[in-house]
């Protein structure tokens, strides 16, 4: 156990600044013999990573975990500092605990510390305390008696039989991937690895042993490792499960720019009023028309299994060979899906072949043969059990695993018991729109395009594996739907509007027919938006509108330009940071936004700062468990809590923009306040690298910036409204929620009443207004948005030409009264109802 001794807290100290303050506290750790003189130089490169900043005037320097051999034994020190320092800009620190753990003894650390925290007034008496007794005794972790509660001490120096306890720190808790990711690594081992986790306890080696335990980001795991390696495992996978497990931002994924759309002439119906008869709204996932019969997808109802064999050899044989196959299966299926909709998307059936080779769910089968049961009933019972007990786990994204399970579960029972794929899933051979309660990754991967034309479930949401897979796979597809749609007869024709999330069954001869021409035009009309890219966008009546791209890549720029887009209205730079261990160096940041913007070829290039943290964690930067991601530290926040990565970013940027026409775009501003710091740090970093003088403006994504933009218009230098995070934030619904999906709906006249007051307050200052999240892409969103005044629409690159093509096909006049009426709606639906009937 760590202790804090009186000989190692400094009272009545003064410390020019943060990093002299960190200097200080890292001498009384040399002084004191704790580290090597180099780990202090660890804890100021700490401080670029991660914010250590507990809050209430206290923080806690550390260095970083690969410097930890210039510990010499586990230390803590104090300095008080009663007239305090500043740590980050508005944190005042006046307790500087300097850690120095080999191990994890730290956690009994922070958890004694958060209990002074909390307490204010402990805080401020133990800054002005004279008596370096009284500190000692309130912060050392070893004096207390509850502390620390959950980790028990743990030795410094690891070693076999012994353990460590981390803190699941990255992504949402110990879910599919990450769990895949630790189980790889426990597998390299010789060593016996056990984890637990609140009283339960897994095989470190086995999948679904490890997702049992249901540990949610920011809970504590203890690892065990027995053997003759085992020092050495406990290591890599401390050091793993502190970096993140490998977990990429999930969020990224949380608002994918809608999929090609090709305007509104190719929806249908064109003039369908939201309450015409038959008419099944959901969620637009994957666009297209698709007219086919209905076909309900009955999962092919459990056979009836004989329970017992005679030959339990043949069965183990049987087993291995079906699990064999199914490995087989999984892996092209990651290779193709990876090819078709990138790797991200892929991994799942990574994930699905882990569970395949989980060594305590294999050996639960060969011990039920050998008991004398059949192998497809033993591996069914086995399955069922496993999904159910990860079914009943309180987080929903761990207890969603179980479907995964189950999906693995029904791919070897196939083999097992000899279905083909096609008789699986039992589908016709002749065109079809399939009807489901929801598919899994397996059933979409594997459908037929050519069979399959639309794609309609009662559950998901547009970021669902089935949305994401069917954009993929060029299936027109309409998600959550509602249970009604499972009470569609099979056989019944019906006109699905993936574009528009509607579904039509039994449509008579007029509409079907209308419906095939709407079909039949979008391949022409998809050719002749192509062929006029490159003109501008003028409405009919005159009124110019800038369309630009919305890119996340290097190569998207030229993209871009090939689309038609006159601009790049939002970089999300994210791209540059996420799926690696370090912080891109600026160097290569500067490499990347030079890139792009001689692709531009003296186009604007928005760049956008990082918007990352919160729900976006980047593996690199530890930060404390948040409750509410969305609401913490994110955006403009976490960058001006790392301040030099902050400005690594910025003078890459400014470098760039000497080789074109740059302009900087702050996420997640909330105040003038806040831009007037982030311009002040452009400006200085501008002057360091001697760079041109750039426009700076501000995402409006959160309803106070939209509240307050006739004061910030007078300081910015252009607004891009994020409908994505405003809708989210203004309708207090999480904008990845499945559920709320069809709610979250940018059409809100809430949000479209922040939309033209942001465009007022700006062009009462002269200044130019831009829409940038999802909502400028939206056919129906499109005239309202031009009818309310914005300058530039940006979009993802497949939605250039169509938005194009409809702009010149609209008048603005007719565009301007069709706002105003939507600002005077009470409800989204009602101004989608005026979209369609002035459609
Ligand atoms: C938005 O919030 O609308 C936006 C464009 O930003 P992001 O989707 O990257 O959060
Ligand atoms: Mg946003």
């Amino acid at each position: 156990m760590v202790s804090l001794g009186p000989e190692n807290v400094r009272i009545g100290a003064h410390a020019a600044d943060k990093a002299d303050a960190i200097r200080q506290a890292g001498a009384i750790l040399v002084d004191g013999g704790y580290i090597q003189p180099g780990y202090v130089d660890s804890m100021m490169r700490r401080e670029t990573v991660t914010a250590t900043y507990l809050g209430n005037g206290i923080a806690i320097p550390h260095g970083l975990p690969q410097d930890r051999e210039l510990i010499q034994h586990t230390g803590l020190s104090v300095l008080q500092l009663p007239y305090g320092v500043e740590w980050n800009p508005g944190e005042v620190v006046y307790l500087v605990v300097g850690i120095a753990a080999r191990s994890d003894e730290h956690i009994g650390v922070l958890q004694k510390l958060t209990d002074v925290l909390e307490d204010e007034a402990t805080v401020m008496r133990l800054a002005r305390t004279q008596d370096v007794n009284e500190i000692a005794a309130a912060l050392d972790p070893a004096r207390s008696a509850e502390a620390p509660a959950a980790p028990a001490p743990s030795p410094p120096i690891l070693g076999a039989g012994q353990r460590v306890d981390v803190e699941v720190t990255g992504g949402t808790g110990l879910h599919a991937r990450p769990a895949s990711v630790f189980v790889s690594l426990a597998k390299q081992f010789n060593s016996d690895i056990r984890v637990s986790h609140a009283g339960k306890t897994a095989n470190g080696k086995s999948m679904v042993s490890m997702l049992r335990l249901g540990v949610e980001r920011g809970g504590i795991i203890s690892i065990t490792a027995d053997g003759p390696d085992a020092a050495k495992a406990l290591q890599t996978l401390r050091e793993a499960v502190e970096t993140g497990l490998g977990e990429e931002d999930e969020a990224a994924h949380a608002a994918p720019e809608p999929a090609v759309q090709v305007g509104r002439p190719e929806s249908f119906p064109p003039e369908a009023a939201p309450d015409e008869p038959g008419l099944i709204r959901g969620v637009a996932a994957a666009p297209g028309i698709a007219i086919a019969p209905l076909h309900q997808l009955r999962k092919q109802a459990d056979e009836v299994l004989d329970q017992h064999a005679v030959d339990a050899a043949a069965e183990h044989s049987d087993f291995d060979h079906a699990v064999d196959r199914a490995g087989a299966e999984l892996e092209e299926l990651h290779r193709t899906v990876g090819r078709r909709a990138g790797e991200m998307e892929a991994r799942i059936f990574a994930a699905h072949r882990e569970f395949l080779e989980d060594p305590d769910l294999v050996d639960a089968v060969h011990h039920r043969i050998d008991g004398g049961e059949s192998a497809a009933f033993a591996w069914r019972e086995t399955i069922d059990e496993r999904a159910n007990d990860l079914a009943a786990l309180s987080d929903p994204l761990l207890a969603g695993r179980a479907n995964d399970l189950r999906d693995v579960g029904a791919r070897v029972m196939r083999l097992l018991v000899r279905r083909n794929e096609a008789e699986a899933t039992t589908l016709p051979d002749h065109e079809i729109i399939l009807v489901a309660e929801d598919l899994t990754p397996s059933d979409t991967a594997s459908l037929d395009p050519d069979l399959v034309k639309g794609i309609l479930t009662a559950l998901g949401g547009p970021n669902s594996h089935t949305a994401i897979l069917a954009r993929s796979l060029d299936i027109p597809a309409v998600v959550g739907a509602g249970h009604q749609v499972l009470e569609l007869a099979s056989g019944v024709t019906a006109v699905l509007d993936g574009s528009r999330g509607t579904v039509l069954p039994d449509p008579d001869a007029e509409r079907l027919e209308r419906a095939r021409q709407a079909q039949h035009g979008a391949g022409q009309r998809r050719a002749v938006v192509l062929e006029a890219a490159y003109r501008p966008a003028i409405t009919v009546d005159g009124h110019r509108v800038e369309i630009a791209a919305n890119i996340g890549a290097v190569p998207e720029a030229e993209r871009a330009v090939n689309a038609g887009g006159e601009a790049v209205g939002l970089l999300r730079t994210e791209f540059l940071f996420q799926d690696r261990t370090d912080p891109p160096s600026e160097e290569e940041q500067y490499e990347a936004y030079r890139a792009m913007a001689e692709s531009l070829g003296g186009l604007p290039l928005i760049v956008r700062t990082l918007d990352a943290g919160g729900d976006k964690p980047l593996p690199y930067i530890s930060m404390a468990h948040e409750d509410n991601p969305f609401l913490g530290q994110r955006g403009i926040r976490l960058s001006f809590s790392m301040p030099d990565l902050f400005r690594s970013q910025l003078r890459a940027i400014l470098r760039a923009a000497s080789h074109g026409e740059i302009k900087i775009m702050f996420p997640m501003i909330t105040s003038v306040h806040e831009f007037r710091r982030g311009r002040a740090l452009v400006e200085e970093v501008r002057r360091e690298v001697d760079g041109p003088n750039v426009d700076v403006g501000i995402m409006v994504e959160v309803p106070s910036s939209a509240v307050m933009a006739d004061l910030l218009a007078r300081e910015v230098d252009f607004f891009s409204i994020g409908t994505n995070d405003l809708t989210q934030y203004t309708l207090a619904m999480d904008r990845g929620h499945p559920a709320l999906a069809r709610e979250a709906d940018g059409l809100h006249p809430a949000v479209l009443r922040m939309v033209d007051q942001t465009v007022r307050a700006a062009h009462g200052e002269g200044k130019w207004v831009g829409v940038c999240g999802n909502l400028a892409a939206d056919p129906a969103a499109a005239p309202i948005l031009i009818g309310l005044d914005v300058d530039e629409l940006s979009v993802g690159v497949p939605n250039i030409p169509a938005l194009k093509a409809q702009i010149r096909e609209m008048a603005y006049e007719d565009a301007k009264e069709l706002a105003r009426r939507a600002l005077a709606c009470s409800a989204a639906s009602e101004v989608r109802a005026l979209t369609g009937e002035a459609a």
